[in-house]
């Protein structure tokens, strides 16, 4: 049947208030502010329109997002945001800018350790912070903890990129959290007696500079190593790869003076729906989409990143650097300890 020119007001009308019955004319877009790069979104958010009709609006940022939606309040077209650091997270739930969702959906894919306790932010992916040690100037079982990063042995052998970059700045909240203000001021103190150079680059310049001879261990996210070995766009990133070995550190059972076994550190990405969001019911879909299984193979298969859901498979690479025990502190207490380890970074000067 054809619409008759009174029939098309009437159902503008309903679009505008969500009350027609196809999910596409529900609600047929959903606005995202994301951190994450545009890489790595855009399989996924072409999967998700493929499968529900919904249209997405991305702005893409590395700074000011969070800052943004505080300053645009109620008028903010934002929906979803998209992470990819717990302090993030933490800092969008104390500062309001978040709702809660309760969803089925949401509950079943995302291990409770994932997602915030009132449902208020969910993570979508893990990484691991681990140390990059040269295949052959590092031995076998020489360094097994972030600790030993801080010992004589390492001296004049360790690189990194800026100690206030948020992955160090989180790491070294993880470090305060298990030992105190103190020793993870010490430990900080001691990882810049032991540098190589002036912290410095990302973490892949790190791999780098091992693979050059500046360095022999670094500390790195997990996937940059995956990224280094399959990368056809700047080769030269492979014989990097080639060079190193990624170790977990603060594994249970391995040995080493320092080595508590309390478990390699891990940050989360996430992502939450904004407190104002207008297409509320498409902005959850979005959520229980990146978190079902063809979104979680995605981010493996894209990023080298280790899914939320525990069903999902991991990328083969990933699985070849083996499993491993997770700090099981809190990442939410680790997050609200980042002021304090910023602080710790400026007054041992880590990156001067
Ligand atoms: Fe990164």
């Amino acid at each position: 049947m054809k619409p008759s020119l009174l029939s098309l007001p009437l159902f503008g009308l309903a679009v505008l208030l969500g009350l027609t019955a196809t999910p596409a004319q529900a609600a047929d877009s959903v606005n995202l502010y994301s951190y994450r790069q545009a890489f790595l979104m855009k399989p996924l958010l072409d999967a998700f329109e493929a499968e529900t009709g919904i249209k997405t609006n991305v702005v893409y940022a590395k700074k000011g997002l969070v800052e943004k939606l505080k300053a645009e309040g109620a008028g903010s077209p934002a929906d979803v945001i998209l992470v990819s650091d717990i302090s993030r997270l933490v800092e969008l739930e104390t500062a309001g800018l978040i709702q809660p969702v309760n969803s089925k959906t949401l509950d079943a894919n995302i291990p409770a350790g994932f997602r915030h306790p009132d449902n208020l932010w969910f993570g979508l992916t893990y990484r691991a912070r681990v140390i990059y040690a040269h295949n052959t100037r590092v031995k076998d079982g020489e360094i097994t903890s972030y600790e030993d990063l801080a010992t004589p042995a390492f001296k004049g052998r360790v690189c990194t990129r800026s100690g206030k970059h948020d992955y160090n700045i989180t790491l070294l909240a993880s470090i305060i959290a298990a030992k105190g203000k103190t020793a993870a001021e010490d430990w900080a103190k001691g990882v810049k007696a032991n540098l190589a150079r002036r912290p410095q680059g990302n973490d892949r310049g790190q791999v780098k500079a091992i693979y050059q001879g500046e360095c022999d261990v670094s500390i790195g996210n997990t996937y940059y190593m995956g990224k280094m070995a399959t990368n056809e766009k700047n080769p030269e990133q492979k014989d990097w790869a080639k060079a190193v070995r990624i170790i977990f550190p603060n594994q249970p059972g391995a040995k080493g003076a320092t080595n508590d076994g309390r478990g390699t550190h891990v940050n989360l990405s996430g992502a939450a729906v904004t407190k104002h969001a207008k297409r509320r019911s498409a902005a959850v879909k979005l959520l229980e989409f990146l978190s079902g299984d063809i979104a979680q193979k995605i981010y493996a298969e894209q990023n080298f990143e280790y899914p939320v859901k525990t069903t999902a498979t991991w990328h083969p690479l990933v699985k070849s650097w083996g499993t491993f025990r997770a700090d099981t502190q809190n990442l939410r207490e680790i997050a609200k300890l980042k002021a304090e380890a910023s602080k710790i970074m400026d007054r041992v000067a880590f990156d001067h």
